[in-house]
């Protein structure tokens, strides 16, 4: 089995996500109490939220490059970023290491072609909702089209994540927030929606959605347990 590096802490909320379906995923696979060879070096996100609002990107940049030598001196075989936001700078992380990214956009892509939509809807912080990191490999690299919410909606989302799920707030509240905002994404002709922040499946299940979610925190950590068991 390949050893699973992990950048986590971004939230931890949802890198502990990450940890549990990963071993769930070893065990699913290989039976007994098998669990899977990982090791994850976990940030404080205090200090990397407090840089991302600042817009501090090439002192983060030089963060993640950290993070990543350190598994790679750790013995790790590849890598996750186990945030959809912090792989604005996926490319020059991965130019400084040896061992490969498993970047979480391409697993989801995937399954949304193998499922047969093209279209999709996409939830995430402002960063990823608005840059062209993100959206740009989805549709370059994948050739889906990508919806974002409207301006105010894009607020509300990005609030929430940050004042409520990196700190465990799970309110139902919020979760009717998302609901409408999911249900006028459909409006405009999404046929799936990508939760792309890692923190949005503790708020969000398939119910809140008439169209199928693709949960990025799931399908990264399943392909990361793919690519350990197989290799
Ligand atoms: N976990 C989130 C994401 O997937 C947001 C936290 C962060 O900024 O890294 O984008």
């Amino acid at each position: 089995m390949k050893t699973i590096g992990l950048i986590g802490g971004m939230s931890w909320e949802s890198s502990a996500q990450y940890y549990r379906i990963i071993n769930e995923g070893v065990r699913e696979r290989l039976g007994g109490v098998h669990s899977a060879q990982s090791l994850m070096f976990s940030v404080d996100f205090g200090e990397i939220e407090r840089l991302q609002h600042d817009g501090e990107w090439r002192v983060l940049t030089d963060k993640m490059i950290e993070a990543a030598q350190r598994l790679e001196r750790g013995g790790a075989d590849f890598f996750l970023v186990c945030t959809n936001t912090m792989h604005r700078m996926a490319d020059e992380v991965a130019a400084k290491v040896s061992i490969p990214i498993l970047h979480i956009a391409d697993p989801t892509a995937e399954k949304i072609k193998a499922a047969g939509y093209n279209r999709v809807g996409l939830l995430g912080t402002a960063f990823t909702m608005e840059q062209d990191f993100y959206k740009g490999r989805l549709t370059a690299k994948h050739g889906l089209e990508v919806l974002v919410p409207e301006a105010d909606d894009r607020a509300v989302v990005h609030q929430i994540i940050y004042e409520e799920l990196v700190v465990g707030r799970v309110l139902a509240a919020s979760r009717e927030k998302y609901r409408a905002i999911i249900q006028r994404l459909i409006e405009r002709g999404a046929e799936a929606i990508i939760l792309g922040c890692t923190e949005i499946m503790l708020l969000v299940q398939a119910e809140d959605s008439a169209v199928p979610l693709f949960d990025t925190t799931t399908l990264h950590a399943e392909a990361a347990v793919e690519q350990a068991v197989e290799g």
